[in-house]
């Protein structure tokens, strides 16, 4: 562990108190104005939030992997949009670069990664490449010392806002081994980022296009070999998908402990509706997938920082995580009645938000299909 056990003690206080002094009563702000205030932002930079998975030589706090979760988990309690916010740098945006950049390439990026005064971006996505990510059609053609990237990336979050992104483009010939990955300046001449999606959930979370028109990208931008890009990327979101299952567990104890308010507050047939046994039922098996996700998720990061290879365990994290969260959702919208289909109490915003989590860094069926793979070859 990177941190002593009372500053890390220290740290998910500050978040806690920040999740619910701060971020929690500017919720349905951020839902009507799409926007996260820049006040909250600057607020987030002071407390280290975009340096939480950067080593601590480059600015960051290097927490290890239970630490990140159980931050990710005290975030998960409110709108998720917040986290988006610092998300990528901690994550996908930023751990291609700390796992296979070289030292040149860290000490430039990362300190203004961890700080926040940069934003970063992962571009994998395509309109034709989604869940096979390995069919990317953009192309990094070399050109003396340069390559000249063109293509386009889509539904990249973050993207309206990133100084850098991790783009992984075709060198090679067709499959995993034909893609190498870069880091793209935002303000290499050939950019440009195409206007926020309108989207179902967590407004104030964006995600546009990005497209690469003649972009000369240096040799020196090079992360990894050439033909290692999708190795990367796949190490980048094995990882990813452990913080994005601990976000679900945060959500669901969020949507559980307002279930739990209102229940007993709520009054029906002359007593509280927590007294019905079948409102009782739903809270217990909300309850119990919620610990069983957060089991998982913790023994999970418990692998990972013992330096074991977590492809299967973070997929089943993640699948397990997204599709309680959901089911959670659900149980809340019922339990709320019609007070959860409208919006004053914020848990159809929720719901709503929550359907990301299985589509993103993998749809539910991808990680079956790894889950798959990795129990046959491991024998069981
Ligand atoms: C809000 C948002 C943010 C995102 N952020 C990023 C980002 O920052 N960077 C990035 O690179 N990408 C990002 N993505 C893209 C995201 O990772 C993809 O949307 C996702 O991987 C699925 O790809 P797709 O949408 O093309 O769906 P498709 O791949 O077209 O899948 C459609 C359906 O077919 C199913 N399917 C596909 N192949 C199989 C198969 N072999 N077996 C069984 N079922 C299959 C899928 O599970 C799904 O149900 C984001 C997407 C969204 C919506």
């Amino acid at each position: 562990m990177a941190l002593d056990s009372d500053t890390f003690d220290a740290l998910i206080d500050t978040v806690r108190r920040f999740v619910a002094e701060r971020l929690r009563p500017m919720e349905e702000q951020v839902e009507r104005d799409d926007e996260v205030p820049p006040g909250i932002v600057a607020e987030m930079r002071n407390l280290g939030l975009f340096g939480l998975s950067i080593p601590e030589q480059y600015g960051g706090l290097s927490l290890a992997m239970i630490e990140e979760v159980r931050v990710a988990i005290e975030m998960g309690r409110t709108t998720p949009a917040f986290r988006s916010v610092f998300g990528t740098n901690v994550g996908i945006g930023s751990q291609g670069l700390v796992m296979a950049g070289s030292d040149a390439q860290k000490s430039e990026w990362l300190p203004r990664i961890a700080s926040g005064e940069i934003i970063t971006s992962f571009a994998l996505t395509e309109p034709g490449a989604g869940s096979d990510g390995a069919s990317v059609a953009t192309r990094a053609d070399r050109d003396g010392d340069d390559y000249r990237l063109n293509g386009t990336k889509r539904f990249i979050t973050n993207a309206d806002k990133a100084g850098l992104f991790t783009v992984m483009a075709r060198t090679g010939g067709e499959g995993a081994n034909g893609v190498s990955a870069f880091l793209v300046p935002a303000d290499l001449a050939g950019l440009s980022v195409g206007k926020p999606e309108r989207k179902m959930g967590q407004q104030g979370a964006h995600v546009c296009d990005v497209h690469f028109d003649d972009v000369r990208v240096p040799e020196a931008n090079r992360l990894g070999a050439e033909g290692e890009g999708f190795r990367i990327a796949m190490r980048v979101l094995d990882r990813g998908r452990l913080h994005i299952g601990a976000v679900c567990v945060g959500i669901a104890e969020r949507l559980i402990t307002d279930c739990v308010a209102y229940a007993n507050e709520r009054q029906q047939f002359g007593k509280p509706i927590a007294q019905f046994q079948l409102v009782q039922a739903m809270i217990a098996d909300a309850k119990t997938e919620a610990m069983a996700a957060r089991a998982l998720v913790l023994e999970t990061a418990a692998v990972k920082d013992a330096g074991q290879p977590i492809t299967l365990e973070a997929a089943a994290a993640k699948y397990f995580a997204s599709e309680m969260v959901g089911r959670v959702a659900d149980c809340a919208v019922q339990i709320f009645g019609g007070a959860g289909y409208v919006a004053d109490h914020g848990i159809e915003r929720l719901y709503r938000d929550v359907r990301l989590f299985r589509i993103y860094e993998g749809t539910s069926q991808i990680q079956q299909l790894v889950i798959a793979r990795e129990t046959l070859k491991r024998g069981g």
